[in-house]
């Protein structure tokens, strides 16, 4: 047995596992940091790859993940939806990542500058727009997609129809533009519109969608629901100011133009005087 007690029970009190589709795991991570994000680990007939890795500190993920036998085939790394700590802190652990170049920074670079319990010079392949990595029988396709961060990318998996869309299309909640000091060419609902529309001509191949946060899988036409808040933030519907505390509240509410905006399932955290790339 690789993990001693102290480690089986960080594990066993701080990720939830399930099986969502044949040969695919979503782990979730909760309670020891501030943020949990949702992990997958899919398994092709060669290989496996875990999409994003949380951000437990101390949690040797991969051999958990090994001693559960979540996976007969060799982990081959880990791949980044987006350089967000929340979803990288674990890929050191994996022994090498694939990333957007936009990544690197954010992803080797813990929340609040500590480092303890991080591997953080693990190798790392830069991926772009149309790179393929296949294994075995399962196919996984980069699209760019970055907005919420300019590193993200999307990850169809074509031959199991799942799309995985990090934090640009969540369970609910996403935030664009609003919580960096300045204004970032690219972190405007403008961006993340057409990035929707990007993945809304894809439509017919994948049948779920898989995100960052807040629980999976979900259903294809929520990428519709986003699409319609977008518009509704483009077309000048005003937005509510009051951020509610499960989205950070008081925090939140200090940010200048915050705005919420809400359709169906898709709720939009944003600044209105960051919703177009030239104003
Ligand atoms: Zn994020």
């Amino acid at each position: 047995m690789a993990f001693d007690a102290l480690q089986y029970e960080i594990c066993e009190d701080n990720i939830e596992f399930r099986l969502i589709a044949p040969d695919t795991w979503m782990l979730t991570t909760k309670l020891l940091e501030p943020f949990s994000s949702d992990c997958y680990l899919l398994s092709g007939d060669e290989s496996a790859v875990i999409i994003d890795t949380g951000m437990i500190r101390h949690l040797n993920l991969k051999e958990y993940i090994l001693e559960l036998k979540l996976t007969d085939k060799p982990i081959i790394g880990a791949i980044a939806t987006h350089s967000h700590f929340d979803h990288t802190g674990g890929n050191g652990w994996f022994g090498h990542a694939w990333m957007h170049k936009n990544s690197v920074y954010g992803a080797t670079h813990p929340f609040g500058g500590n480092a303890d319990g991080y591997i953080l010079d693990y190798p790392i392949d830069i991926i772009k727009e149309g790179d393929v990595i296949d294994l075995g029988n399962r196919r996984l396709e980069f699209i760019e997609i970055g907005a919420h961060d300019l590193g993200s990318v999307a990850i169809l998996d074509k031959d199991r129809r799942i799309l995985f869309t990090g934090d640009e299309l969540e369970t609910g909640w996403i935030n664009i533009g609003s919580t960096t000091p300045e204004k970032v060419p690219g972190q405007t609902i403008e961006t993340h519109y057409k990035n929707m529309q990007k993945l809304k001509a894809r439509y017919d191949e994948y049948d779920i969608i898989c995100p960052g946060h807040h629980g999976a899988p979900i259903d294809k036409s929520s990428i519709d629901d986003f699409l319609k808040c977008d518009e509704m933030i483009l077309s000048g519907v005003p937005g509510d100011p009051y951020v509610p505390r499960k989205n950070g509240g008081e925090r939140f509410r200090s940010i200048p133009h915050i705005k919420v905006m809400r359709y169906r399932m898709a709720h939009i955290c944003y600044r209105d005087d960051r919703i177009f790339e030239d104003k």
